[in-house]
């Protein structure tokens, strides 16, 4: 991975916008359970952060997923996790299938106000019943006139109470699981939704996650994405570009908690000496740190070859089920290492302890990352070619 002086320029710009914009105010968006998503949207879109990779018609940059992956990556620098995957969900999740496949109108209507920071984007895949098993999914969208009607729930929807619309998955047809279902655009203005109040959540605090009832509820055929029957594919495609996201993102908030731990450590005195000087300790650190770099150099890999327009299946799962595990291993490592002081709300690592623990469950959990990477190293039982 080579970067060029307009990715640093880009580091720069979303460096500056965290340090100004967001990590002022943390602590007061985590405690009040929210952030002001229009506000902070806009003036991202302003800086044309939320359009990196996304095409120039419509107000994006139109840069490669490498300058996506640094905008990821310094994202990594707010202190909370809540507000990167608030924004992950508008950049990574609910809209590369809409930038890809969506109609010129539809990506008028929708992509370019997402773009622009106008309008919050939602992504509404996961049901009560079917998280981990997409193919599940109940909701159907059934065919009325020149409409759907859409009847179904949607769980734990990030940026829901805020959104303007919803990337939605759906049953079209009564056919096979994997093509009967579509992507549709609703929009939350649409009669019959119904937002339930935000889910009160062990961490990402700042970021809304919500339950969603689509009761009856009509929008254009037009408001399809791509073709019909081919959503749960577009939506598979759609998680390597969030799996990518959810790598890069959490590197520098690892390397931020090993940095406060060390100075923390450093200054510490116990039995007499300095807490970092004990072997347990700075070997530990170094190790952590190390992992860090491997994850690192994972991510780039993948991101490298996926901007070459090759599978990047395997190496993208393997990042996510890294970062998954990394993320816990670097929290309750270094909260240990602040003793009492880790217990506390406002710690770095309890912070990270809290947030970095969906990486094991959201967007894919673990077992499902396994499940991919034995798949593509053919090593599923009954499935041998
Ligand atoms: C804070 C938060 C935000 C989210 N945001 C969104 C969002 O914006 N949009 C959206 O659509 N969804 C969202 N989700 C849902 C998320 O993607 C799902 O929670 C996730 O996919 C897991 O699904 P599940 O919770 O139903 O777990 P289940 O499918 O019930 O699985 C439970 C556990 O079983 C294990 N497991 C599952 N399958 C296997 C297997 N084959 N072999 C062995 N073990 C297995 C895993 O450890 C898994 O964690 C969010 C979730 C959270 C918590």
């Amino acid at each position: 991975m080579k970067f060029t002086q307009e990715h640093e320029e880009l580091r720069r710009t979303v460096r500056q916008f965290v340090e100004k914009e967001i990590n002022p105010h943390v602590k007061e968006w985590e405690a009040a359970g929210r952030f002001p998503i229009h506000e902070v949207f806009k003036k991202m879109g302003d800086l044309g952060l939320l359009g990196v990779t996304k095409p120039v018609e419509y107000g994006g940059m139109g840069l490669d997923y490498s300058y996506g992956m640094v905008m990821s990556e310094e994202m990594g620098t707010v202190h909370c996790g809540g507000v990167p995957l608030a924004v992950g969900v508008q950049t990574d999740m609910a809209t590369p299938a809409l930038a890809r496949f969506g109609s010129d109108q539809l990506r008028r209507d929708y992509l370019a106000p997402a773009i622009a920071g106008d309008m919050v984007a939602s992504i509404a895949v996961s049901e009560p019943q079917a998280g981990s098993d997409v193919a599940a999914v109940k909701t159907t969208a059934k065919k009325d006139g020149d409409d759907y009607v859409i009847n179904g729930t949607k769980m734990w929807i990030t940026n829901s109470p805020s959104a303007d619309f919803f990337c939605l998955l759906a049953n079209t047809s009564d056919d096979k699981p994997h093509i009967n279902k579509s992507l549709i655009v609703v929009p939350k203005d649409a009669a019959g939704i119904t937002v339930d109040k935000p889910l009160d959540k062990l961490g990402m605090r700042s970021s809304e996650t919500a339950q969603v009832f689509f009761d009856n509820v009509r929008v254009p055929q037009r408001n399809l994405i791509g073709q019909e029957g081919m959503g749960f594919m577009m939506q598979m495609m759609q998680f390597q570009e969030e799996r990518l996201f959810a790598a890069s993102n959490s590197l520098k908030g690892m390397e931020h908690v090993i940095n406060e731990t060390i100075e923390y450590a450093r200054e510490r005195k116990v039995f007499g000496m300095s807490l970092l000087d004990n072997q347990t300790v700075h070997f530990r650190l170094a190790e952590l740190q190390t992992e860090v770099e491997a994850l690192r150099a994972l991510t780039y890999r993948a991101c490298d070859l996926y901007i070459n327009g090759q599978d990047v299946l395997q190496l993208a799962s393997m990042a996510k089920l890294k970062v998954g595990r990394l993320a816990r291993e670097v929290a309750d490592s270094c909260l240990q290492f602040w003793g009492g002081n880790g217990f506390m709300w406002d710690n770095p690592a309890s912070q990270l302890y809290r947030d970095g623990r969906l990486g094991s469950i959201g967007g894919g959990a673990d077992e499902i990352m396994l499940g991919i990477i034995c798949k593509t190293m053919n090593t599923l039982p009954g499935k041998k070619k």
